[in-house]
């Protein structure tokens, strides 16, 4: 490993997402040695993920690799494609593992540490039902937008298949987005536009066959915003022709069809082509496992418990942020990287109290007595407040739906399309990179005058 200064304390980041990439970029490698351990060598910005499924943007344009963010820093990060597999908080060691499918002479190794920074996120839940791994899709991951730009555009084809019956085109077209949250309504809105904007052009004869369905358990979509915006989001939905089915449970996915429990009781089966799983977030296997080394204090199975300065409860070394945490926060892209940049300072903090003790060693009786005052105000750190900047989301033919506070306590709740304008300067404003920002501009430009690219991936 280059550059590791053994006077310095090594800081072990687990993830390259949100939270882990926004801790990379503030904290200062003059005060520690940095490593950086996740299975993907780049940061991805979610917010525009479900663009990519539909070919709205490129994948590429929406993730930045971590070494392009490493190398702005002052002393050499390590960064290591690898998977974390193992903690072991007594020892101080990490076991990480090469998952690409190449491999060299060692596909696992330790890594020791001084303080772990835990940012690996959270897993798409599929609370138990069965057949939603084997069937359906996520929509978490670029490999995951890949997969279902991939199988609906094989949909399609298919249904475009000679001879195929009345039925099997029906199914085949039938999209079905399970989970009415953001990801869903973001996903099922923007599959909406692709099939007005181009499909209808290069498939006529199939486009008005193609059906959205989108199935939520509870009694309306979009639970965490305001009541205005939710009747907005479904009346905006019915126009499009996206089907919303409350109060439904998916009991069983099957290859061609679920099962479905209504809310009186009854039992369908709904065929369908596509399946996009967008149910929420689950604690990783690494998490649970990291859970049971601290059973006294780690007792949220939703995630790790941390203290209001991020720190693992029951360990004096080990820091959580972002998704892999159970906090009262929402597990979102701006709690993440809001709590990467405190901890980033939280670091700071924490190297200038290592400086000073070590300075109060050598200190005069004189010197003594301002250092230690000095001492006091550092080891004062305050906890970690989180500022919420509002909460946005699609909902298809230009139209956003936004929450912002507004005044003390107050909230702003807007839709339509002049929001729209407003969560693509958003989001443009919060990509991490100039680079990404001009991917991203270019690519809307792109479909506004050339429409979207319909070949399958
Ligand atoms: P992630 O960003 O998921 O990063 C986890 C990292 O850990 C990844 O690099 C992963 O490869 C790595 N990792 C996984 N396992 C291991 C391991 N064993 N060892 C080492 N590394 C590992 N939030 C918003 O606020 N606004 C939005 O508009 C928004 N849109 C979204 C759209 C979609 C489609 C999705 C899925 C989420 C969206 N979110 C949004 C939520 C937001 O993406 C998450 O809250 C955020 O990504 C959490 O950041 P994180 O760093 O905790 O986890
Ligand atoms: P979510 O947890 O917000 O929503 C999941 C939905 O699925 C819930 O409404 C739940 O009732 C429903 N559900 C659960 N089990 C079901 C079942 N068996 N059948 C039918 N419905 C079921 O999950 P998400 O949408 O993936 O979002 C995850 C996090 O990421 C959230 O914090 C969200 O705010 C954030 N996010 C934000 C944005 C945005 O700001 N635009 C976009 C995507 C995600």
């Amino acid at each position: 490993q280059n550059e590791m200064d053994p006077e310095k304390k090594t800081i072990v980041i687990l993830g390259s997402g949100w939270a882990s990439t926004s801790f990379l970029k503030d904290i200062d490698t003059d005060d520690y040695n940095v490593v950086v351990v996740s299975p993907r060598n780049y940061f991805l910005f979610t917010p525009l993920l479900p663009e990519t499924t539909v070919g709205t943007i490129d994948i590429r344009s929406v993730i930045e690799p971590t070494r392009f963010i490493a190398r702005h820093k002052s002393r050499t990060v390590n960064v290591i494609e690898a998977e974390c597999t193992q903690i072991d908080p007594e020892k101080k060691l990490i076991t990480i593992a090469d998952n690409s499918d190449v491999k060299g002479n060692h596909a696992t190794s330790t890594l020791s540490y001084d303080y772990l920074v835990v940012g690996i996120g959270a897993m798409s839940a599929t609370f138990g039902v069965k057949g939603v791994e084997e069937y359906g899709c996520f929509l978490k991951e670029v490999w995951d937008a890949q997969k279902i730009r991939t199988k609906l555009m094989d949909c399609i084809e298919t249904a475009a298949f000679p001879n195929q019956t009345p039925e099997e085109i029906d199914r085949l077209l039938h999209m079905v987005v399970v989970g009415g949250g953001p990801t869903g309504i973001e996903y099922a809105a923007e599959l909406h536009d692709f099939l007005v904007d181009d499909l209808t052009a290069w498939y006529p004869e199939l486009a008005g066959k193609v059906k959205i369905t989108l199935i939520e358990a509870l009694p309306n979509v979009l639970p965490a915003f305001s009541k205005k915006l939710i009747d907005y989001t479904e009346s905006t939905f019915k126009e499009q022709n996206i089907s919303i089915h409350t109060q439904t449970m998916v009991r069983e996915v099957r290859e061609r069809d679920i099962e479905v429990k209504r809310p009186d009781g009854t039992v369908d089966n709904i065929p369908y082509g596509l399946l996009v799983w967008a149910t929420g977030n689950t604690a990783r296997p690494l998490i649970r496992d990291l859970m049971q080394k601290f059973p006294e204090t780690q007792l949220v199975r939703r995630g790790l418990a941390v203290d209001e300065w991020l720190r693992l409860d029951g360990s004096q070394d080990i820091y959580a942020l972002g998704d892999a945490t159970a906090t009262r926060y929402a597990p979102t892209a701006q709690v993440a990287a809001q709590q990467g940049k405190y901890l980033a300072r939280l670091f700071k903090q924490l190297a200038n109290r290592d400086a000073l003790e070590l300075e109060l060693e050598d200190a005069s009786d004189e010197e003594k007595v301002k250092k230690e005052r000095k001492l006091r105000k550092i080891k004062d750190i305050r906890p970690f407040q989180y500022s919420h900047q509002g909460s946005l989301c699609y909902i298809g033919s230009d139209k956003a739906v936004a929450d912002l506070p507004f005044g003390p306590g107050g909230n702003l709740a807007s839709g339509g399309v002049a929001t729209f304008a407003f969560w693509r300067s958003a989001y443009i404003s919060s990509l991490f990179s100039t680079r990404n920002r001009a991917l991203v501009i270019t690519d809307w430009l792109k479909k506004t005058a050339l429409g979207r690219d319909i070949s399958r991936e």
